[in-house]
């Protein structure tokens, strides 16, 4: 993944006001709680934190007191103002402050910043003071506390953290909180926490029984039930059959490789501790595959091959299974087996730019139709301390990259000298309704395999030559991005991927024969539907409806029998009423084809 400083960020206004509004917080924490000990209160993306070290766990109630105090605070428009001093002034400062006493002698020592960060000189050390509060600080911060604006502050949670991250050092309460320039900004910020935490993939999948990962097989693996079965299968069923209109040969490959091909891939060199330990047969190791790719150039070094051969596109959706510590794994996004709609491209210095072009335009072409429209992109491009391979190669390649990314209108940024060692790459993340980025298509050159393998064509000039290799992933992994879908979609997913479409509710017992009927009608026309004849009231059955995000809710009664229709309505809320159920089947299907 791209390694991204976002600079305007850090020099911007906002930072400066997060940043002081956390010292802010601590001089409160400190009103409250006199002897609290107080560690590190940095701005970061949403907001910012403050850790402290204090007699007792802090509530709800607390949390509410501390903010109140906080706005007094700020009515009193305090200035900031910094000084510079001495590691002895320091120590004197904060005698009876032992995490700031560590900070200061890292400093001195020049070891570390005050956020324990290794630092190269030793720095100045410094001190910010507004009111009655002096934190150990390089800054910056606003001039006046008055530039805070209280009706765009909230603090929101506690959470335990352990001093310096190291969990062998004191367990702190880090409190959390944001602020922002406008209060509007803040209401659509807190808007999203709560949306997002609706539409977490995990609290979806159960409710829409879609997944489960069950500790007796295992930590990140996935069993899909048959609700979300159907879902992969849709959108498995259509990537594959877009691969196959778009020139690329579908390939399968074994779970599992030699030890042999694993050292030539490099992979046992480079990767080892992310694969799963080896079992032996005949006396022989084998590893389950960590990635796809060397199988990929088996099946070419298969035969010989001529220039005329290219452009290969070798597709497989290929599952493969990495070591991943149990403290990362997370839902479908983090897992330790997943499926990877993988491709290598093998083709000739002249088709290069033209394959690039072609893949990024499929993996939107691929992406839109799931309902995924906003992108950004990240171009990784070469470290000369840490890459094989010739420059000039690079460099064509970046290149082409740029132009792709140029010429698909996209907006991208450029991690310069963030490629891996064996080629640049992009990487394309989607913005998701909530304005959140998933990363999700990779597309990456590849000048170390082909040499490893000795990988080789016969050109135009009867000579032998290296093909290109470009690795590509479109999805991703699949399990990773159904769990992109579900919160993209809070499992309101598109008609097409839903797997039960429509919901028949029949109001009473003598209304089943023809909800029935009607539900052999509508399975006739393609649609997936249900009859609920539980003997729940129709209330309630609408309800369950809604709960399971069903698209058509399919009412029916004494007079919709009588005149053979049915009264839908819609899970947006939206309510057509009766129609005849033919007009409802052509309504489906047109919905259906437009993707709705
Ligand atoms: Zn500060
Ligand atoms: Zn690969």
């Amino acid at each position: 993944m791209a390694r991204k400083v976002d600079v305007n960020y850090e020099a911007s206004h906002l930072f400066k006001v997060r940043h002081s509004t956390a010292h802010v917080m601590a001089q409160a924490v400190l009103e409250k709680f006199p002897d609290a000990k107080y560690a590190i209160g940095p701005a970061i993306d949403d907001g910012f934190y403050y850790d402290f070290d204090l007699p007792r766990a802090l509530t709800p109630e607390d949390l509410e007191e501390i903010e109140k105090r906080m706005k007094h605070i700020i009515k009193g428009n305090h200035k900031f103002e910094k000084q510079v001093l001495s590691a002895e002034e320091a120590l004197n400062i904060f005698n009876d402050q032992p995490y700031k006493i560590e900070l200061i002698k890292g400093l001195e020592e020049g070891g570390t910043d005050e956020h324990g960060n290794p630092l190269d000189e030793k720095p100045e050390i410094s001190i910010y003071k507004h009111d009655k509060f002096v934190d150990l600080c390089r800054g910056p911060h606003v001039e006046r506390t008055k530039e805070i604006n209280p009706k765009a502050l909230k603090l929101l949670s506690v959470a335990g953290a352990y001093w310096r991250g190291d969990e062998k050092r004191p367990m702190l309460q880090r409190i959390y909180g944001t602020v922002f320039e406008d209060p509007e900004d803040l209401k659509d910020y807190l808007w999203r926490i709560e949306e997002a935490k609706k539409r977490d993939h995990r609290k979806v999948g159960k409710e829409l029984d879609l997944f489960s990962i069950n500790q007796e097989v295992g930590p990140g693996l996935i069993l899909w039930h048959p609700n979300g079965g159907l879902i992969r299968h849709l959108v498995e069923d259509y990537c594959k059959q877009e691969h196959l209109a778009n020139g690329y040969d579908i390939v399968y490959s074994p779970h599992v490789g030699r030890a042999h091909l694993w050292e030539t891939s490099g992979h046992l060199g480079f990767y080892k501790e992310n694969m799963f330990s080896p079992m032996e047969i005949e006396e022989d190791e084998y590893y389950v595959k960590p990635m796809n790719c060397p199988f990929h150039i088996m099946i070419y070094k298969n035969k010989l091959h001529s220039y005329r051969d290219f452009p290969m596109r070798m597709a497989e959706w290929g599952t493969v299974y990495r070591y991943e510590r149990s403290g990362v794994l997370h839902g479908l996004l983090r897992v330790r087996g997943f499926t990877q709609d993988d491709a290598h491209i093998f083709c000739r210095e002249d088709q290069m730019p033209g394959e690039i072009d072609r893949t990024l335009n499929f993996c939107l072409h691929i992406l839109r139709h799931f309902g995924m429209n906003e992108f950004h992109a990240y171009l990784s491009t070469r470290n000369p301390e840490k890459s094989v391979g010739e420059e000039p190669d690079w460099l064509r390649a970046q290149e082409a990259l740029k132009e792709a990314l140029e010429r698909a209108n996209l907006s991208y940024d450029i991690d310069d000298g963030g490629a891996a060692f064996y080629g640049p790459k992009i990487d394309l993340k989607m913005i998701d309704a909530l304005g959140r980025e998933w990363q999700l298509s990779t597309i990456q050159f590849d000048f170390n395999l082909p040499d490893r393998f000795d990988m080789t064509y016969i050109g135009e000039d009867g000579q032998q030559h290296r093909p290109l290799m470009i690795h590509r992933a479109l999805l991703g992994s699949v399990e990773r991005f159904m769990g992109v879908l579900i919160e993209h979609y809070g499992g309101a997913f598109p008609v097409w991927l839903m797997p039960v479409q429509a919901s028949i509710i029949p109001i009473a017992d003598r209304h089943i024969d023809f909800a029935h009927e009607v539900a052999q009608q509508l399975k006739s026309a393609g649609i997936r539907v249900e009859v609920d004849d539980s003997n729940e009231r129709m209330n309630a059955k609408i309800r369950n409806a809604q709960l399971q995000k069903i698209p058509y809710m399919l009412v029916i009664g004494d007079k919709e029998v009588e005149a053979g229709q049915v009264a839908l309505r819609m899970r947006n809320g939206e309510n057509p009423g009766a129609m005849a159920v033919e007009d409802f089947i052509q309504f489906a299907q047109k919905q259906i084809k437009e993707l709705a």
